[in-house]
């Protein structure tokens, strides 16, 4: 269980961050939290996929020791730019790993995007390392091992998903024992009330839009699908330790109240605020102080009704397939992110519908072999075995 008992004392104390997946939207809105903090935060790496234009402005601008370009047809190019900078360049998908497990470094900010993810986070816990996460497909994916390891390695992990930060802050100063359950909450995205025959003709675009948060692609289709949300419930599970029954969703629409603790004294406490990611991100930077910020401020007044409904799990099908991989567990929630991260892909690309998505990764839930116990090299296997499956479903 990870809980937020202890923490770094900040004053007088600066914080050296390894920001993996720099380049994407909490990459992004990471650094914006570091430059208004300079005295506090220092950047030591930075890593990207393939946007090099971005990658080599972010390192002149914060000037890294390391850089990490995973795709090498660019690595020349940054390798260029950044000369005379004495700024290491990597590249490839190993040089993650390495660069995770090296010393200079006090805390990883994990902000890849999927499964991707994993590997370089996984190297970070196997060092004993602090860990603000945002790529919840690590614990998805393998969170009985990760939530093992972390123990064994000492490690960290602190929360940088709103809805788990809202928990971690709503858990401070509590017994962890004391939780009776918890409620997480979620906007419902752009298609909250449609029905079946309104989404059989959706199309990428209309998917893009979300109503309250500024996100990029692949979350804004997975909060659209309510993948997201049930991808959350993993999360949660892991992260805090929970039993699958101990653990419910509501449609939030305002995304106001970010998730709340139901305590076994019937008290429940709720974390609130404006939608924005820089707020959790700095919070799990900082933790365990509280950094002033001049952001915009949640006023009552202004939002006189926030209403709460139950989530249509016969329309919103992939809630309903991540609940029940969550309680078949073992392989299935792999299962279910990589069948999703196929399926959000040809979505992207017009190839399948958006009803479709569901279709797959049932598909994949029943054919894939099921294992209970499965090491780091099943998960491993189990990605790649179910990509491929759902590939053919829709070639
Ligand atoms: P993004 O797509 O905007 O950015 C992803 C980053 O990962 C980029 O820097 C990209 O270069 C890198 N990346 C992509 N594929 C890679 C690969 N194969 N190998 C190495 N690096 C790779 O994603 P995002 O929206 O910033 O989300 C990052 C993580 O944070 C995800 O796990 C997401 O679920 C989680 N999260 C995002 C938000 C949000 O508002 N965007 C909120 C909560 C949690
Ligand atoms: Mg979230």
């Amino acid at each position: 269980m990870i809980v937020p008992d202890k923490g770094i004392k900040l004053q007088n104390m600066q914080k050296r961050i390894a920001l993996f997946g720099s380049t994407g939207s909490i990459g992004q809105q990471a650094l914006e939290v570091v430059k208004s903090y300079p005295e506090l935060f220092t950047i030591k790496v930075l890593t990207a996929h393939s946007n090099a234009d971005l990658l080599i402005e972010q390192s002149k601008s914060f000037r890294p020791n390391m850089v990490v370009i995973v795709d090498d047809k660019h690595y020349q190019k940054v390798n260029e730019a950044l000369s005379g900078l004495n700024i290491k360049v990597f590249s490839g998908e190993r040089a993650l790993t390495e660069v995770a497990a090296m010393d200079h470094y006090d805390i990883m900010l994990a902000a890849i995007v999927g499964y991707a993810g994993l590997a370089s986070t996984w190297a970070a816990i196997q060092q004993g390392k602090t860990i603000a996460l945002a790529n919840k497909e690590t614990l998805v994916v393998a969170g009985d091992l990760v939530s093992e390891a972390v123990i064994a390695n000492k490690a960290r992990i602190i929360p940088v998903d709103s809805e788990h930060s809202a928990l971690f802050q709503c858990l401070v100063g509590e017994n962890p024992n004391h939780i009776e359950k918890i409620t997480l909450t979620a906007s419902g995205g752009p298609f909250l009330g449609k029905k079946p025959n309104f989404l059989i003709n959706v199309k990428k675009d209309h998917s893009l839009q979300h109503p309250n948060w500024t996100m990029w692609a692949i979350i804004t289709i997975d909060s659209a699908s309510l993948m997201n949300i049930g991808l959350e419930m993993i999360e949660a599970k892991w992260l805090f330790g929970l039993r699958n029954e101990q653990i419910e969703v509501i449609i939030h629409p305002q995304s106001i109240v970010h998730s709340l603790v139901h305590f076994q004294d019937g008290s429940v406490k709720a974390q609130m605020g404006l939608p924005d990611m820089k707020l959790p991100i700095q919070y799990a930077l900082a933790f365990p102080e509280r950094l002033p910020n001049n952001h915009k401020r949640y006023e009552l007044k202004n939002f006189p009704s926030l209403t709460f409904e139950v989530a249509d799990t016969k329309t919103f099908r992939n809630l309903a397939l991540a609940k029940e991989a969550m309680f078949r567990g073992g392989n299935a929630p792999c299962v279910l992110n990589a069948a999703n991260e196929i399926v959000v892909e040809a979505f992207l690309k017009n190839k399948i519908g958006f009803l479709e998505m569901s279709d797959i990764i049932e598909k994949c839930l029943e054919t894939i072999p099921f294992l209970e116990r499965p090491c780091m090299d099943d998960y491993v296997a189990c990605d790649t075995e179910t990509r491929k499956l759902a590939l053919t479903l829709y070639k």
